[in-house]
């Protein structure tokens, strides 16, 4: 079984084109979306008395919803915007609200999941929650500049309790103040973890494991709307892939991640979670051809 732990969010975007107010979104709902389409996973989330009926009706249709709590207040909100060439973000806001001093709890039927992924959210939420998983073949995390800000050490800790670590190219020189992507890489690696991948938006990821690296182009897309989700998407669809073989080696993870650049790809064609949901299985593997062809010479 797979378990995503992290933010639910309601988030306002804003796009050259469009600004989206109060829309679903948050790392946990993109991760765990992207994964349902290889399993089916479990979600540890909180939510505020104000989440909408709606919002909550989709993840239904997607997620193992036992482990998402309501609690009184509001929903965690995100803010941010992009820049005309839709390439930066600037974070507006970020109001944690009940994600602040939310105290997980991991129901006993998710206890067993050997796949377990920490999206972007509290550090310090996401080192307590993972020692609550008995037999954990493959944990994943991510972080964001947020946090990387507010809370260094306790981001560090985060990464050496894990297998993997998911971050962005800015993030992981924010993170290791360094400017070199290997040196990042090998940083990071230094501090006990064991597989580093490194997202670069629309240039794709490199994949560090031992001295392998593994670099992987994005999907070419011509028409890009809204970025948000990308990288959670990316995430979700890796560790989603990697749950549904059972095995982790450098080959699966290597195809995990040409999954992850497909499902990433998805997610930007269209505003908030629309790229993600309105998709079939077939319209990946026919996605995944496409890219074989693209990059075999
Ligand atoms: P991405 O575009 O992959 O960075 O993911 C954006 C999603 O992450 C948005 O839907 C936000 O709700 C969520 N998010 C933004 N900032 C944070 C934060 N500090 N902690 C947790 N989730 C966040």
């Amino acid at each position: 079984m797979l378990t995503v732990f992290g933010s639910v969010a309601i988030d306002t975007i804003r796009t050259p084109n469009k600004v989206l107010k109060g829309v679903l979104g948050g790392a946990a709902t993109f991760a765990s979306i992207s994964a349902s389409y290889f399993v089916k996973p479990g979600l540890i989330a909180v939510a505020g008395s104000d989440f909408p009926k709606k919002y909550h009706r989709i993840l239904s249709r997607y997620l193992d919803l036992q482990g998402l709590t309501i609690n009184e207040g509001k929903t965690f909100h995100y803010d941010g915007k992009y820049d005309e060439t839709l390439s930066t973000r600037t974070t507006l806001k970020t109001e944690l609200n009940v994600l602040r001093n939310f105290k997980p709890k991991v129901p006993e039927v998710y206890k067993k999941s050997e796949f377990v992924y920490l999206a972007n959210n509290d550090p310090d939420q996401n080192s307590a929650i993972i020692k609550e998983f008995d037999k954990v073949k493959f944990s994943m995390c991510d972080t964001i500049e947020f946090w990387i800000a507010n809370k260094k050490s306790s981001v560090i800790k985060m990464i050496k309790a894990v297998d993997a670590v998911v971050i962005n190219d800015e993030e992981a020189k924010l993170l290791t103040k360094e400017h070199n992507l290997i040196k990042c890489a090998k940083k990071i690696m230094n501090w006990g973890v064991k597989y580093v991948v490194i997202k670069k938006g629309e240039h794709g990821s490199l994949l560090f494991y031992d001295d392998v690296i593994f670099p992987s182009v994005a999907f070419s897309l011509e028409d890009i709307v809204d970025p948000t989700g990308a990288g959670d998407s990316f995430a979700g669809a890796m560790i989603g892939y990697l749950a549904s073989k059972k095995t982790v080696n450098l080959s699966t993870i290597k195809k995990a991640i040409i999954y992850g650049n497909i499902l990433g790809s998805f997610s930007v064609e269209q505003y908030g979670l629309a790229g993600l949901l309105n998709i079939k299985k077939s319209d990946i593997s026919k996605r995944i051809k496409q890219y074989e062809k693209m990059v075999r010479f």
